[in-house]
């Protein structure tokens, strides 16, 4: 059996983080080498490896609209955000759990690097 991964181990408490907002299904923390003034991850609390990995509805778009009530919470709805899932190599995705980066607080470019 492999060990859980880092992310799941935040979600189960072994690692601790600072919670931003939680429900049933999904955890929010702030990223750990923020690239924005608010830079939090949105993540399902199950492990699901990536958006590749046969995601259902239901917990992706509890996700999206979570994250959007997160950036309600951290005063960036008005201004604007970024919401980003980046998937697999190519992707940039480093962390094997899925999850939505929220960043805001600044202006964003395109397109993205
Ligand atoms: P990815 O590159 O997979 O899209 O994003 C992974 C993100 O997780 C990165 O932005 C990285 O800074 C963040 N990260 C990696 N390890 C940890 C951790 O232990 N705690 C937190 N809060 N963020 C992490
Ligand atoms: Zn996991």
């Amino acid at each position: 059996m492999t060990d859980p991964c880092m992310f799941c181990r935040i979600v189960s408490g072994e690692i601790p983080v600072q919670i931003v907002d939680q429900t049933a299904g999904a955890i929010a923390f702030p990223d750990i080498s923020p690239q924005a003034p608010v830079h939090v991850l949105v993540i399902p609390k199950k492990h699901i490896d990536s958006l590749a990995a046969g995601i259902d509805e239901e917990t992706l778009g509890h996700l999206l609209s979570f994250a959007a009530a997160v950036a309600m919470t951290e005063g960036i709805a008005e201004s604007g955000y970024r919401t980003v899932i980046n998937t697999g190599n190519d992707g940039g995705q480093t962390v094997g759990h899925l999850h939505v980066h929220l960043l805001g607080g600044r202006a964003m470019k395109w397109p993205p690097g």
